[in-house]
């Protein structure tokens, strides 16, 4: 039986939810397009980050910046000098590989992402550890992940640009203006949904990891002495995210430390917040940091800028810490499918809660050949479709219908049949429970509105 992740992929495939990038060329190393469905779906998860962390809260502003930073930028951060990986080759096919990857995977340490090179080779040499191919690995090496261009007509030392390495330097870099600008008094946070990009060694597990991907941020800036309590509470409200603004299980998230090997130096505390993807495991797809004041202090440092905040209560003037959540929108997509995802006796469902769906609803006329059918249904599309996504289907019998709509999560099918035309009502059957009902045309956008606000 095929595995779930398979069966996703062909799925997303098959219904235009994810393709591969650049197919007709044969495909484009692990780069993805979102199609119709999934940008629609794409679009409700934002809307659900969105609402659950900007709009329903009075202390969180929502910005969106740049993908070319200044250069200097990730100096600051450290990302010229210390963002990498440590890599292998294997001696005979010359091919790279995650050092760390290939110790766990062998079983040796559970996480080994934090180990230097010296420790790898150790690694290695004690536990005759060979490529994938059964060949002899090189020693380990240290290979930077930003991914690198020249900006302007010469190519030079002096064009270098990166693309960002990690969505949130804008937050940090422009959190001043913020600040002023929005009058915001401490603690207050800055949301972000942003392109990153990193030159991965090991691209793998569809949208798990690429090279392009979002992150969703919410960086928090708080008082110094005010960070650990803001920590404890914005973990809890990451958790509850998931379990209820993503309709999530409890039992497919679980979070994980950080050894204190493992994390930034200056890191007060950081947790992951993991999905079950199936039968890959429990995985990251958010990290929660205690950061301190490290991005500010090193952007005042580097830029030569007071990005201090004269506090009121107190009258002292100091850089805030942060508090930062940092999704990756990628891996919440895929663990939205994967959670969703269901196979019953005749079909295949995608459970989505009625507002991540694609679309709403479906609307068909019993009979695609009597045309008093098709243009009643149209009426009813056409004025659904001015509130909501609505998918239209007339093609095979309404049993097909159904579970093509199942299987792209569509809550609800909207027959019109020959009552209809009497009576000026439809038949709506819900996708869980494949019960109908008798709903009268009139009432239709305001069920589907109860409906959804429900979810
Ligand atoms: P990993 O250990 O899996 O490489 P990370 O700890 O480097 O991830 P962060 O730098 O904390 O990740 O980034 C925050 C989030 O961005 C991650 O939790 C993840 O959801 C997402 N992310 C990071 N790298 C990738 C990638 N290559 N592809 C897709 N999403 C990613």
């Amino acid at each position: 039986m095929a595995e779930l992740m398979d069966k996703i992929v062909s799925l997303s495939k098959r219904r235009g939810f994810v393709f591969p990038g650049s197919e007709i060329y044969g495909g484009f190393a692990s780069t993805y397009d979102f199609g119709p469905l999934g940008f629609l779906l794409k679009k409700n998860i934002e809307k659900a980050w969105r609402y659950w962390n900007v709009e329903s809260r009075t202390d969180v502003v929502e910005i969106e910046g740049a993908i070319f930073l200044h250069p200097k930028v990730w100096e600051a951060s450290g990302h010229v000098g210390g963002f990498a990986d440590v890599l292998v080759e294997d001696m005979v096919t010359h091919k790279r590989y995650r050092a760390d990857h290939l110790i766990e995977e062998a079983g040796i340490l559970e996480n080994a992402g934090a180990l230097k090179p010296k420790e790898i080779d150790e690694i290695i040499g004690n536990h005759h550890l060979k490529s994938p191919e059964g060949n002899q690995l090189s020693s380990a090496k240290l290979f930077n992940l930003l991914v690198k261009t020249h900006l302007g007509p010469v190519e030079s030392d002096a064009t270098v640009a990166y693309l960002k390495g990690e969505s949130c330097q804008n937050i940090y870099v422009d959190y001043k203006s913020v600040q002023e600008t929005t009058r915001r008094k401490l603690p207050f946070g800055i949301a972000q949904i942003g392109k990153a990009f990193r030159n991965e060694i090991t691209v793998k597990n569809f949208l798990f990891r690429t090279r392009e991907f979002e992150q969703m941020d919410m960086q928090y800036f708080v008082r110094p002495e005010d960070a650990d309590n803001y920590y404890d509470e914005w973990k809890k409200n990451r958790d509850a995210f998931y379990t209820e603004c993503m309709s999530f299980k409890k039992e497919n998230i679980k979070w994980r430390q950080h050894a204190p090997d493992e994390r930034a130096f200056y890191a007060k505390d950081a947790w992951d917040v993991q999905y079950k993807f199936g039968e890959l495991g429990f995985q990251e797809i958010e990290g929660v940091h205690n950061r301190g004041t490290y991005d500010l202090d090193q952007h005042a440092k580097f830029s030569g800028q007071d990005l201090s905040y004269f506090d009121e209560e107190t009258k002292k003037r100091f850089n805030p810490a942060v508090v930062e959540c940092s999704g990756g929108f990628n891996r919440l997509f895929l663990a939205t499918l994967f959670e969703f995802y269901k196979e019953e006796k005749e079909r295949t469902v995608l459970a989505f809660p009625p507002r991540l769906a694609p679309y709403k609803a479906a609307v068909f006329p019993l009979l695609a050949n009597k045309p008093q059918l098709v243009d009643k249904a149209r009426e009813v599309y056409d004025a659904l479709r001015k509130n909501f996504m609505i998918a239209w289907d007339d093609r095979g019998n309404i049993g097909k219908r159904y579970y093509s709509q199942d299987e792209i999560g569509t809550p609800y099918c909207i027959t019109v049949d020959f009552d209809s035309l009497e009576k000026d009502n439809v038949t709506v059957r819900d996708r869980d429970t494949t019960t109908q009902e008798r709903v009268a045309i009139k009432d239709l956008d305001s069920f589907l509105r109860e409906k959804i606000s429900m979810s």
